[in-house]
């Protein structure tokens, strides 16, 4: 198979020109035609002598993403669900804000971590996803809105997968969307979101990056999480928190936890307590996640006025706190639901 041609940065594009006898400013070009022009073919690039686009061809596979669904929101979101070249399927989702849109984007194909209120990793791990199909997500993503003049301005790697166990595929891939002759996205504008894979949390933290950290954190202590995130054997609470502390202090960086409310589960008002008492003088933010219903899992979802209780209990506390405002709602599906109805159907 032809390698991606979004697998490659700007300086491996720059490097394969000069191993192929041209002058690296054509690597520039190139990497010009892909992220500012964002055309969908080499034919495309005009100012590129025509034996080197053939060369290209020849060399390079382009698409890489074929659209299997797309749902469109009432409010703007639009999930898609893409098929890679191996029969694999991810989802992607576009999510319009009043400041702007962000992407959420899949780094594997399934998920092996198994947090149990999540469909993405029913079937397990498939495949990591390389650093191109990472790209190509929100390159097809900012095609669909040039026709209307919009640009996706934040990026949130919240997909399928954890990103920090497909750790050079994600890096290559922030580098090159942070990139300023590229899509040149805000590294304040981009969030990675880990499941607490503590090695890679260090090695991220040393990666001096302005990109937000944010941790799927789900329970205030260790026996509660290790229920809800297999994870957590691996990599205990309180060393996900150690690699917190070492993140903020050596970035200067908020950290955003993320904690999905389940209803009976991890949303009463002692867990927001020992949550609050526990994050007590970080510099932290809570990102409140109301459950969606996963049908194959049996949680349901905290009542409204619970949900609320939660947030006053962290802020009377001083733990800034908010509450994940839901978006796609009338298009289904938390995240994996999608392609786990996908999977079902083509497997039938
Ligand atoms: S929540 Fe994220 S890390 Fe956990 S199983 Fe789902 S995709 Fe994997």
């Amino acid at each position: 198979m032809k390698p991606i041609i979004y697998d490659y940065n700007l300086d491996q594009l720059q490097d394969w020109m000069k191993e192929n006898g041209e002058p690296a400013f054509r690597g520039g070009q190139l990497f010009d035609w892909l992220y500012v022009k964002r055309v969908k073919s080499f034919e495309d690039m005009s100012n590129l002598p025509k034996p080197l686009r053939e060369k290209l061809e020849e060399s390079f596979q382009f698409v890489t993403l074929s659209e299997i669904t797309r749902f469109e929101s009432k409010d703007g979101t639009v999930k898609f669900l893409f098929g890679l070249h191996d029969n694999h399927a991810i989802e992607t989702v576009i999510m319009r804000h009043d400041y702007g849109n962000s992407i959420c984007v899949t780094t594997q194909v399934g998920c092996r971590i198994g947090c149990t209120f999540c469909a993405s990793t029913l079937g397990g791990l498939k495949r990591n996803l390389t650093a191109g199909e990472i790209v190509a997500q929100v390159v097809t993503a900012q095609q669909m809105l040039d026709a209307t003049g919009e640009r996706v301005s934040s990026i949130v790697i919240m997909g399928s997968g954890e990103p920090f166990e497909n750790y050079d595929a994600t890096m290559t891939f922030l580098r090159i969307m942070i990139h300023e002759k590229g899509l040149n996205i805000g590294q304040r504008h981009i969030t990675v979101s880990t499941s607490g894979i503590v090695p890679s949390m260090y090695k991220f933290t040393e990666e001096n990056t302005q990109i937000n950290l944010a941790i799927s954190i789900h329970a205030p202590n260790d026996k509660l999480r290790s229920k809800l995130m297999p994870v957590n054997r691996r990599f205990p609470f309180e060393d996900v928190m150690a690699a917190c502390r070492n993140h903020i202090a050596k970035t200067g960086r908020r950290i955003t936890f993320e904690y999905a409310l389940i209803g009976g589960v991890n949303d009463q008002a002692e867990h927001a307590q020992e949550l609050a008492d526990v994050l007590q003088g970080m510099l932290c933010h809570v990102n409140l996640i109301p459950v969606n219903h996963v049908p194959e899992r049996n949680y349901v979802r905290t009542p409204r006025n619970d949900i609320f209780e939660f947030q006053r209990i962290l802020e009377k506390n001083k733990i800034n706190c908010t509450i994940r405002r839901e978006q796609g709602h009338d298009i289904a599906a938390a995240c994996g639901q999608l392609r786990a109805k996908h999977m079902e159907s083509t497997t039938r």
